[in-house]
């Protein structure tokens, strides 16, 4: 696999299961969800106004993130741009 970075995260359950951690706090909108797998953060995607799971990544280095959409299970590291099944 072309990605390192999912081995040994722990997976952790959603932070905000309702929805993304900024976007609920400031009264934002967003389109999709995505969780972080390092610490449970929940953003939104690159096509939301915040597009606050890449700036949850910005801040922390966080590389891994996992679709919080219902019946996705895909994932993303930011560091190697590949997706992981
Ligand atoms: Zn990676
Ligand atoms: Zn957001
Ligand atoms: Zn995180």
């Amino acid at each position: 696999m072309a990605c390192d970075h999912l081995r040994g995260l722990p997976d952790p359950a959603p932070l905000t299961p309702g929805g993304c951690q900024e976007c609920l706090a400031s009264g934002g909108r967003w389109v999709h969800l995505r969780r972080c797998r390092t610490c449970g953060h929940v953003g939104c995607c690159d096509s939301s106004p915040g597009r606050h799971a890449t700036a949850h990544f910005q801040a922390t280095r966080h590389p891994v993130i996992r679709s919080h959409q219902p019946g996705e299970t895909w994932s993303w590291c930011y560091v190697d741009e590949v997706m992981l099944g």
